[in-house]
């Protein structure tokens, strides 16, 4: 009996394929057997073979996640608790128009920062006057604290912004000032000025807030600081961004979040929550809160997901935004890169501690790996050695640009078909509102605004889901910092005093 065997060439091409954005130079990773780290790199080639099946988004994943999107949503207004949507109520049922006239704070609790800004508004005429912001880090150990240490750090920071108040800023003799309060965590309102935290998301774990009125434990924190000011408006980061774009564009309907975690809303029509049980706007809208993050219905996920969310503070939450937000795509790919250092060897022998510690790849380093196109990958080297300690040779590189691509494209695809299924929704209760017309979808956050084959890929999967025709008539805008202005803007649509 005779076998016949197939000897491995001794050189190996391996073409993969990579989006039309990422693909220069060409990249081809060669494989050499009998050259030491080289055959490493092929070692880890079934990985990320294997992590490209399981990521695909092939236009049937993607229809699948915009029709479970808009059912969800549904589910979620017919009644609370009804699907992994929220779709919570905002309160917020006018829309800025241009009149506001004063000045207005705003103060945004997003996640990795936390910002401050005043504006002077001045009407149809002069619109913005003037915008001032600052932006402060959030300590980490304030996210596990107690929630008095947060609030006190916050109102600390909003007095210090108030006291250097002067110039075009202007607040009329016997007035509070005003705020519109920015809080990007699921939260269940009451009223416009008023609302309970659900729980914390985007790796807060701050004691004493959950189930408490966020607004009220600010007001007491400003007490505390002997700030005079009133928070006017309570508002989800969505929700001042769509407020921030309408005000320059009546077309805006949707707007997203990108950011540390990530999030959508829209405008609805009163007559399709049946939660509202008939009660009225007298605008006959309001705005609803998807709180996307937490849809998890048929997302292509892999093995080190499932790690990720398991050793996560919220296992079995959040799933979407674990998938596609700024929190996690490093750290998805690190547990990747982990994998591939121990069982092929993809950097050397060793392990470097710093390459198991959790988050020390963020999404920043994801988008910068991914902007290197040079020959020998310079730049992808230095950054892996300063995020996480490992030593990389050329076909090491272009095996992580790979898993940065892989995890990026899934990433920004599976937004993209999260956005057409908000759209679909829309469109569905009111034939031809959306899609019969100009429809302006508002962006914002800062993995949006930063990571350009991220910000392609998700509307290249608009695109293939709408086709042409439809997707001409959708625009999708970065609305650069809109939340701040946003929030400030709907100070003054809900302020006390007349403007
Ligand atoms: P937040 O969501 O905390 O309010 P941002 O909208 O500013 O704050 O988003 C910050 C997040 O954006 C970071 O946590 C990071 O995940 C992501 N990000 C920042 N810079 C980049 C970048 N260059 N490339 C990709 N993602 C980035
Ligand atoms: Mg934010």
């Amino acid at each position: 009996m005779s076998f016949a065997v197939n000897p491995p060439p001794a050189v190996r091409s391996f073409p993969f394929s990579r989006s039309p954005i990422a693909r220069t130079p060409r990249v081809s990773l060669v494989v050499r057997s009998g050259a030491g780290v080289s055959i490493a790199t092929a070692a880890a080639l079934p990985i990320l073979t294997k992590l490209q099946n399981d990521c695909a988004t092939p236009l049937p994943v993607l229809r699948h996640v915009a029709d479970a999107m808009a059912t969800d949503m549904r589910d979620g207004l017919a009644v609370d608790g009804g699907s992994d949507l929220k779709m919570i109520l905002s309160y917020v049922d006018y829309l800025p128009t241009g009149n506001e006239r004063g000045l207005f704070y705003a103060l945004d609790l997003g996640g990795t920062n936390f910002r401050v800004l005043r504006t002077q508004l001045g009407g149809k005429d002069d619109r913005v006057i003037a915008t001032e912001f600052e932006q402060v880090s959030i300590p980490q150990d304030l996210m596990f604290g107690t929630s008095e240490e947060l609030f006190d750090f916050i109102a600390s920071a909003l007095a210090k912004f108030v006291k250097k108040e002067g110039g075009k800023f202007v607040l009329p003799n016997g007035r509070s000032r005003e705020t519109g309060f920015t809080f990007s965590f699921p939260v269940k309102q009451t009223s416009i000025d008023s609302g309970i935290l659900i729980k914390w998301t985007k790796g807060f774990a701050v004691s004493g807030t959950p189930g408490k009125d966020v607004v009220a434990c600010l007001n007491e924190a400003m007490k505390r600081q002997g700030l005079d000011m009133r928070v006017s408006a309570l508002v989800n980061d969505t929700v001042a961004t769509l407020a921030g774009a309408r005000y320059w564009d009546n077309d805006v309907m949707v707007a997203v979040i990108l950011g540390t975690g990530t999030n959508a809303c829209y405008v609805e029509s009163v007559d399709a929550i049946p939660k509202l049980n008939g009660q009225k706007t007298t605008s006959g809208r309001t705005i609803v809160n998807t709180e996307w993050g937490a849809f998890s219905n048929g997302l292509p996920l892999t093995e080190f997901d499932r790690e990720m969310d398991a050793e996560s503070i919220n296992p079995g939450e959040q799933l979407f935004e674990k998938t596609i937000s700024g929190m996690y795509l490093g750290e998805i790919v690190r547990r990747i890169l982990v994998r591939m250092a121990e069982s092929g060897s993809l950097f050397g022998k060793r392990v470097p501690e710093r390459l198991r510690t959790p988050f020390t790849l963020g999404t920043p380093n994801i988008s910068s790996i991914q902007q290197d196109t040079s020959e020998d990958l310079e730049a992808v080297g230095t950054i892996l050695y300063e995020a996480t300690g490992v030593d990389s040779n050329l076909d090491a590189r272009k095996m992580v640009v790979e898993v940065c691509d892989t995890i990026a494209k899934r990433g920004g695809r599976l937004a993209g078909a999260g956005i057409v299924g908000i759209l679909q929704k829309m469109e569905e209760d009111s034939k031809g509102i959306v899609f019969g017309k100009r429809t302006v979808v508002a962006m914002d956050g800062g993995l949006y605004e930063h990571h350009p084959q991220y910000r392609r890929y998700l509307k290249d999967a608009v695109t293939e889901l709408l086709g042409p025709e439809l997707s001409s008539n959708v625009v999708i805008e970065h609305s650069k910092d809109g939340s701040g202005i946003g929030a400030a803007l709907l100070a003054a649509t809900n302020s006390i005093y007349e403007h």
